[in-house]
């Protein structure tokens, strides 16, 4: 019966966020067709290479981001920044999970009203600054790639050990409380 419970909630949680997941898909479909690859993580899809990749490195103001949550999919650039990014992106899989069709708007409106007031519209949002309280990106985490190579790291954004690194003294508008 336990058992049960958990895989009906399970299931009500990818039809709760599944408008995200779609849009992932969509992607990661356009990432197949471009030479992309796709792998199941932890009850994820996972999308890597191909247009995922071109689009990802163009992210956050031309600095490129190692991957991106949509839903239940996560994209990626490469099998490494997948690897290396995972539990970070898995918090934002729980956020999804909480906030359904409403996390984009939320996520986006956060982004937007730091923009407004000059404040990091990335590392200032709440979901970013929830996700790397919980699971701080690592870049000493480095992973052979598929291809037997190590991935540079310098190719990653610029991301804090913990969302305090990048916190200025000054800044008393846009510190988090
Ligand atoms: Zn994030």
């Amino acid at each position: 019966m336990n058992r049960n419970w958990r895989i009906w909630i399970r299931w009500l949680l990818v039809a709760w966020t599944s408008p995200n997941s779609v849009i992932g898909l969509a992607f990661g479909v356009l990432a197949l067709l471009t030479g992309g690859r796709a792998q199941i993580r932890r009850g994820c899809i996972e999308f890597h290479g191909g247009f995922v990749k071109w689009l990802l490195s163009r992210l956050l103001n031309g600095q490129g981001a190692a991957a991106m949550t949509l839903g239940h999919t996560i994209l990626g650039q490469t099998p490494a920044m997948l690897h290396r990014a995972r539990d970070h992106e898995h918090v934002h899989v729980r956020q999804y999970e909480r906030w359904g069709p409403f996390f984009l708007p939320a996520y986006i409106g956060s982004s937007l009203v730091l923009w407004i007031r000059g404040c990091d519209s990335y590392l200032e949002n709440p979901f970013e600054i929830e996700a790397y309280r919980l699971a701080p990106l690592n870049p000493q985490s480095q992973q052979p790639s598929a291809e037997g190579k190590s991935e540079p790291l310098k190719s990653q954004p610029p991301k804090p050990l913990s969302p305090e690194a990048n916190v200025s003294a000054d800044d008393s508008d846009c510190k988090r409380g």
